[in-house]
């Protein structure tokens, strides 16, 4: 199998799989979405009772929001993931589960109406660079005297449990287009450039050509216009266009190379208990 990079940025990924089969595809496929782990904010902890401003005024902790939906909320920001530095809570030897700078991120909110609060209002106890770097995403609307006094955490998981640790979406990839026209069997009108949905077709010099191969969807419709046997469309399954982006808690290439990790350490795994088979 052979990978060719059309484009990556922080949060998309553009590829092509050659040589390939749909099944390892597919394994590529549900790793990204449900193995690769990313951070995500799993306890959200709120003061209750008056909090008092540094101007000495005294704010009501209400919101228009149930505490649940802010939990919530804060649930979905993305938070920025080294999975270099961190590891799954349950698995981490400092701490034993505990919670410690190696396993968990805390962050604290601390907001006064009347204002919206922000991801970005979001302050990480410790290490600055720990800040969410989408800084625009509202949380909550508070009103004249209304405050929050936050203590969220934030912990690794996998999408496999809770869809706010999933570090891939819109994972997809469709098989390489193959499309050959006859124009002898072409019988003179358009329809075949008409009917196609992603504009695949133009005519140059009186004949059919395929303009843009890759954009065909597979919907046949072009097959049955134009003639019978005039345009033929295959699917190429060992050459595969493989897209899917992140939210920017992880890069798009840091996801695909865990991904492919994950694999390759899956397998290595079945493949030494399988030698020890008699
Ligand atoms: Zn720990």
């Amino acid at each position: 199998m052979e990978l060719e990079v059309r484009e990556f940025t922080d949060t998309s990924g553009n590829f092509v799989l050659n040589k390939t089969r749909p099944v390892l595809a597919n394994a590529l496929r549900r790793t990204l979405i449900s193995d690769v782990p990313r951070m995500a904010i799993e306890d959200v902890e709120f003061h209750l009772g008056p909090i008092r401003g540094e101007d000495g005024k005294e704010y009501e902790s209400i919101t228009p929001l149930f505490d649940e939906m802010i939990a919530h909320r804060m649930g979905l920001i993305p938070i920025p993931t080294n999975l270099e530095l961190f590891g799954f809570r349950e698995e981490c030897k400092a701490c034993k589960g505990e919670g410690c700078p190696n396993c968990t991120i805390m962050y604290a909110l601390n907001k006064k109406g009347p204002c919206t609060v922000y991801s970005g209002d979001m302050e990480p106890v410790g290490d600055p660079t720990l800040k969410v770097s989408d800084e625009k995403i509202p949380i909550v609307k508070l009103g004249d005297g209304q405050a929050v006094l936050i203590y969220a955490t934030a912990i690794l998981g996998t999408g496999k449990e809770h869809a706010k640790w999933q570090s891939a979406h819109g994972v997809g990839y469709k098989f390489n287009p193959s499309i050959s026209v006859n124009n002898k069997k072409w019988d003179g009108e358009e329809t075949c450039i008409e009917v196609c949905p992603t504009d695949v077709f133009k005519v140059v010099k009186g004949k059919i050509v395929v303009k843009d191969e890759e954009a065909c969807v597979f919907c046949m419709l072009c097959e049955e216009s134009c003639g019978e046997g005039c345009v033929t469309v295959e699917k190429d399954k060992s050459k595969i266009l493989f897209q899917f982006e992140t939210d920017g808690a992880l890069s798009s290439k840091e996801t695909l190379t865990r991904a492919l990790k994950l694999l390759e350490d899956n397998f290595s795994e079945v493949s030494s208990m399988a030698a020890k088979l008699k």
